[in-house]
């Protein structure tokens, strides 16, 4: 395939060292999500699996596609629960609703997950109590390993302590009747401050962090490449227009590139990966000057010639200078709306 998304196990693992340097003995749970945000579900969870204590996704069908003996935390409580559970699977309870989707007297491993703000999903604490007892007395196969709650605003770290605090102040209420308490995902993870206030958890969730979307300020680095080469190159010939509604122009000599990906690949969308806050802000202030781009060949910018099509895109080549016929341009664009489809390089 001439497009595809290269990913680097080297610095996957660095990143998964990172965090484990930083949370200590508490378990890591590599969320696999979304296709691992993209990334590719099968090939994430092979490579990394000796290195991380759990894996966490979104719904049953994706913790089916899991090949793998370590526990797999479900963590969406609108998930369906199967009559013979496997036994590394874990599911997420929310309410009291959730409680009739479990067959009596099948063993079922559960976590119970906590709305401490973000007022999504979520059991609100004042409940917990009477869920438990309901539990209790009457879902006796239905084992409680766990209780955790989201961060919803963790970039602001006054307001994230105090959720983390008023977890605490609930979780102390159960502590020697559950056994594993969870509240950090990526950004708590990187920040010293939301890390130490939530020093009483066990667990920690990390999606953004193992890909390099979050923590960049302590060393994590973006995993991923997306690239494509160039299918087709000529030259134009004379004054024209190019694209859809002429409504480019383009001079005899231009170098045309044409690149097999467009907006069915998502190219117009953009998820950036925030490398640094000085570079980011010279680059909004240069491209009020400059056209911005998000392509590259070999660091140098490149420009498309009309906005993508739906599969192909037409770039400017006139000033890359190259012997070689293979051009590979790499696409600064978040991997998380790729396709399942595209192919995906584990180097
Ligand atoms: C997606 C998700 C995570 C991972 O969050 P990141 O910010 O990517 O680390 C953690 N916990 C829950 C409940 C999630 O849904």
């Amino acid at each position: 395939m001439d497009f595809w998304c290269e990913v680097d196990k080297k610095k996957l693992y660095s990143n998964i060292d990172i965090i484990r340097n930083r949370v200590g003995d508490k378990k890591i749970v590599a969320v696999v999500k979304g296709n691992a945000y993209g990334l590719g579900i099968g090939g994430i969870s092979k490579y990394i699996e000796s290195k991380v204590d759990l894996f966490g996704v979104a719904t049953l069908d994706e913790a089916n596609k899991l090949k793998t003996q370590k526990d797999i935390l479900i963590m969406s409580p609108v998930c369906s629960i199967p009559t013979t559970p496997k036994s590394n699977y874990i599911f997420t309870i929310d309410s009291f609703n959730d409680l009739n989707k479990f067959k009596k007297n099948t063993k079922y491993r559960v976590h119970i997950y906590l709305d401490s703000g973000m007022n999504r999903l979520g059991i609100k604490a004042n409940e917990l109590d009477k869920l438990l007892t309901d539990l209790k007395e009457n879902y006796p196969s239905i084992k409680v390993e766990g209780l955790y709650t989201h961060l919803h605003n963790a970039t602001n770290i006054e307001e994230t302590k105090k959720q983390i605090f008023m977890f605490r102040n609930i979780c102390e209420k159960y502590i020697g009747i559950i056994p594993n308490f969870h509240c950090l995902n990526s950004k708590g993870i990187v920040n010293d401050e939301l890390l130490s206030e939530a020093s009483f958890t066990n667990i920690v969730r990390a999606g953004n962090a193992l890909y390099g979307y979050d923590g960049t300020n302590v060393g994590i680095q973006k995993v991923f490449s997306i690239k494509a080469k160039v299918i087709k190159q000529y030259t134009i010939e004379t004054d024209g227009y190019i694209g859809y509604g002429a409504k480019r122009k383009v001079k005899a000599g231009t170098k045309v590139g044409v690149l097999p990906c467009g907006t069915i690949d998502k190219l117009t969308y953009i998820k950036n990966v925030k490398t640094n806050m000085v570079k980011d802000c010279l680059k909004a202030v240069k491209s009020h000057i400059k056209p911005s781009t998000y392509m590259y060949y070999k660091g140098k910018p490149i420009f498309e010639l009309c906005t993508p099509n739906m599969n192909c895109t037409l770039i400017d080549l006139t000033n890359i200078e190259t012997d070689s016929k293979d051009i590979i341009v790499e696409l600064s664009m978040g991997s998380i709306l790729l396709d399942s489809s595209i192919e995906k390089r584990y180097i």
